[in-house]
């Protein structure tokens, strides 16, 4: 059977272009899916080690090393949607966005290190390549672990933490 005896009102391929437009349209609207979330993480994170991180991250992370995850609210506090990437030896990267009541969102990388200690994950924001690469120089001493600091005690057992917890649970 053909697809124009199927579809006899319907003058456009199923995959085609005009098809996914119109259905779009239908969606627009509607809050996005758990998979429409994650998907969108995943691409966002890509996009942006890509577009920022070209020199670094982009030349060893493809598009699929990235595990998106959707908005959630615990405890009263709203996680936006998230992509993680594995970076092996316990390291994590963990992107999302960040999005303001006005304005444009803005992207927020975190590495999740572990610590020295073995209790927990240190996290490091870092905004450049040039930041990047300067906290790997600092943890090449300790092969990718986070020298625990015994007058920060809580630096490594925090609430960010969690987040990566919670992350690599899903
Ligand atoms: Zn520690």
């Amino acid at each position: 059977m053909t697809e124009t005896l199927q579809n006899p009102l319907r003058p456009f391929g199923a995959d085609s272009p005009i098809a996914h437009l119109l259905d779009l349209a239908d969606q627009m609207g509607e809050p996005p899916t758990d998979q429409e979330q994650r998907d969108d993480a995943e691409v966002a994170a890509a996009h942006h080690v890509y577009n920022e991180f070209g020199f670094s991250l982009a030349r060893v992370l493809d598009a699929d090393d990235w595990t998106g995850y959707p908005a959630v609210s615990d405890h009263g506090t709203r996680w936006q949607a998230s992509a993680v990437a594995w970076l092996d030896g316990g390291l994590w990267l963990h992107h999302t966005v960040r999005i303001p009541e006005v304005g444009p969102g803005s992207d927020i990388l975190t590495l999740v290190v572990p610590c020295t200690c073995g209790r927990g994950y240190v996290d490091y924001g870092f905004k450049t390549e040039d930041d990047l690469l300067e906290t790997f120089a600092e943890l090449k001493a300790t092969a990718g672990r986070s020298p625990h600091d015994d007058k920060h005690p809580l630096d490594c057992t925090s609430v960010t933490a969690l987040t990566h917890t919670r992350s690599a649970d899903v």
